[in-house]
């Protein structure tokens, strides 16, 4: 397709991957609320059970409500193919099975969700599946991590909780360099902000809970496969170049050729550990990502009002977000997301941990939750809950330091999203 004949964003944005249901009509994508579906006859069954037709078996490996909303991330973020999943964690999950092994080792960057650097330090390890921590921004640390085990480097396009713009181009060709793929959570930009495929990603992950959902009312994952990874250059990964032993000795890349990744993940994680959205969260995740475009606009509008107005703030010592020009993230945010920096991003108080208990205790509209990525605007002070567990230094390296406060900015009018962190401070 010539430039102009490819949909625009807000366009995929409503329409990827639906059409009116073809039985009833229905013009909205309908709620397959059903466990299973029903086999033509004892062939087709046959032919589905062996991956040699697509179609529906059981809803743990695929369903058509949540196909709707695969094709259409896929499609926004200019993927191959993707999978739907219970939640971000349930992503990452089938992920890393997909390429690792017990005694294999990835690289991870220490500026991630801090859920993430839970399930990578413990959960994983429970696998034999070994993170090995680098520096955003010290890209010669990534390069020096890499070793003969090293299957996969993972970063955030745009890194929770501080707002920090990641250099995807130049880890995507450290990792090239390597033999190995590059992993990006783009939970944070989401596909409006960033496109990490088109900066040399090769599998795009997200928290559907978060911005692309967008309304704090659904957990959800999805991994989204680029295409163009050769995964059978060097017997690094066998699950997807070898015969598989549960599919009659089939090789998957060979087989399914450039959206390899999203079926290994699919007919083997999926169908093996289970974490699989519900059709009804799909549908809820489906009606958010219509408005992607305009909320995560309104989002950034909003979000640089408000920097801008705590920056200029007298008990304010400093902020953290990489859309104010002379944060030391602007350059690299102006190359991956010239449309904004994102939502989310922290701030430091001149009183400390006192006065930020005392600004989540005192603001009035803003929630104090644990959650970002809501129409809502959303504080809190990481030190006295999140982080609460850690040493004083753990938690200043973490971006969580006694005087640090993460907000979440949402949809409201800037004015009064300002008005009531103005009252809450004083
Ligand atoms: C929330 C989040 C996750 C985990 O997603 P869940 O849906 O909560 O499992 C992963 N990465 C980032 C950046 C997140 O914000």
């Amino acid at each position: 397709m010539s430039e102009d004949t490819v949909p625009g964003f807000d366009t995929l944005a409503i329409h990827a991957g639906a059409q009116p249901d073809p039985t009833t009509g229905a013009r909205a994508t309908p709620i397959y609320q059903t466990t299973s579906f029903a086999f033509e006859d004892v062939d087709h069954a046959a032919s589905l059970f062996g991956l040699q037709a697509f179609g529906n078996i059981y809803t743990r490996i695929t369903n058509p409500t949540n196909g709707v909303l695969e094709e259409r991330v896929a499609a926004l973020e200019g993927g191959t193919a993707a999978l739907a999943t219970a939640s971000g964690h349930g992503a990452q999950l089938l992920i890393f099975h997909t390429l690792l092994g017990p005694g294999d080792e990835f690289i991870a960057l220490r500026q991630l969700y801090g859920g993430s650097i839970n399930q990578f330090n413990h959960a994983f390890n429970k696998f034999d599946w070994r993170v090995v921590w680098a520096d955003a921004d010290d890209i010669a640390s990534i390069e020096n991590a890499i070793s003969e085990k090293t299957k996969a480097i993972f970063i955030e396009s745009i890194a929770n909780p501080g707002g920090v713009v990641v250099d995807i181009a130049a880890i995507a060709a450290i990792a090239h360099k390597a033999g190995i793929p590059l992993i990006v959570d783009n939970t944070l930009a989401t596909p409006y902000l960033c496109k990490p495929l088109e900066h040399g990603a090769d599998i795009v992950v997200h928290s559907l809970t978060k911005f692309i959902g967008g309304h704090g009312n659904s957990m959800g994952g999805m991994i989204v496969d680029g295409g163009a990874f050769d995964w059978s250059k060097d017997g690094r990964y066998p699950t997807l170049s070898e015969p598989c032993e549960s599919y009659h000795g089939l090789k998957i890349h060979e087989t399914f050729g450039n959206i390899a990744f999203a079926i290994a993940c699919r007919v083997l994680g999926l169908r093996d550990l289970g974490p699989c959205l519900s059709p009804f969260n799909a549908f809820l995740v489906l009606n958010g990502v219509e408005t992607l475009g305009l909320r995560m606009q309104r989002h950034c509008d909003n979000t640089l009002k408000v920097a801008q107005w705590l920056s200029a703030h007298d008990k304010v010592s400093w902020v953290s977000y990489a859309g104010l020009p002379d944060d030391p993230h602007h350059k690299l945010a102006q190359k991956y997301c010239p449309k904004g920096a994102g939502a989310v991003f922290t701030f430091g108080l001149k009183d400390g941990y006192d006065a930020g208990v005392s600004i989540v205790n005192n603001v009035k509209m803003l929630s104090h939750v644990a959650n970002i990525g809501d129409t809502r605007s959303l504080i809190i002070h990481p030190a006295s809950t999140t982080h609460r567990q850690l040493t004083e230094d753990q938690q200043k390296a973490a971006g969580a330091g006694s005087d640090v406060v993460r907000l979440s900015i949402g949809l409201e009018e800037a004015r009064d999203i300002i008005a009531d962190l103005d009252q809450a401070m004083s």
